[in-house]
């Protein structure tokens, strides 16, 4: 069931969203060789309850942290560990926050040092295919809108998208209806209205839509060891346009 929030409900997200958006600007800041991904979960989880919020991801069907950390090839769930960060690494750093039952969930992939070409371009074209896709998000607009300038702008620059995960709705419960493909069909798919609250979250592989799933049940990695990037906010469908919750920045409204 697709819900439309209340005002009071999209006040409790857009705190949520503050509240993840803080965890961000914190990694951002301090991100470098030398740290360990636990590390940066640690900071996360700190940002997260001091600001009277609840990590929506650490216990969530068993996942074991704050956060989920995705180094290079690792796609999305990457679990924080001892792994040292590198010169060169890029990480994916999914992030969720409970403020009073409501959820804000935002991922963001981070340069650590000094990293190649191939990879500062896959991060440009991975945070540009989200916007694309935010072009489309405005009550009486389709899903498949949102879904299909994604997915374009993520093949015309000759990389892929897993069809194995997509972004969804947010709310009460962290991953609620619709789902929100980053690929699919303009003019198709659910029509948004004003209050929808969604989670539009591009994963990008250089190589192969593949993925493999490790033996932990949750690290999900290219199958062919390319990098994978991944950017996500939550945001909120407007008469106009969209609210961007989970962002810090001046520019929060289109
Ligand atoms: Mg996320
Ligand atoms: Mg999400």
């Amino acid at each position: 069931m697709i819900t439309c929030k209340s005002k009071r409900e999209l006040d409790c997200m857009r705190e949520a969203g503050r509240i993840v958006a803080l965890c961000h600007k914190e990694i951002a800041k301090i991100i470098r060789p030398g740290l360990t991904t636990n590390e940066l979960n640690k900071i996360v989880e700190n940002v997260i309850i001091n600001n009277g919020a609840i990590p929506s991801f650490k216990g969530y069907g068993g996942f074991p942290a704050a956060t989920c950390i995705s180094v290079n090839d690792v796609v999305v769930h990457g679990f924080p560990s001892e792994y040292v960060l590198k010169s060169g690494d890029i990480v994916s750093v999914d992030i969720g926050a409970c403020y009073k039952g409501y959820h804000g969930d935002s991922a963001w992939t981070y340069a650590v040092g000094e990293v190649s070409e191939e990879a500062k371009k896959l991060l440009a074209i991975a945070e540009q295919s989200l916007y694309e896709g935010l072009k489309y998000a405005k009550a009486g607009n389709r899903l498949g809108d949102i879904s299909s300038a994604i997915g374009n702008y993520i093949y015309q620059h000759g990389y892929s998208t897993p069809l194995d995960f997509s972004g969804h709705g947010i709310g009460s419960e962290l991953h609620e209806d619709p789902s929100v493909p980053n690929f699919g069909k303009p003019g198709t798919g659910v029509v948004l209205k004003e209050g929808m609250t969604l989670a539009v979250e591009p994963m990008v592989h250089i190589g192969t839509p593949k993925i493999k799933i490790m033996s932990d049940g949750w690290t999900a990695k290219t199958k062919d060891g390319s990098l994978a990037a991944h950017f996500e906010h939550t945001i909120v469908i407007t008469k106009e346009g969209y609210e961007i919750f989970t962002t810090i920045e001046e520019e929060t409204h289109s």
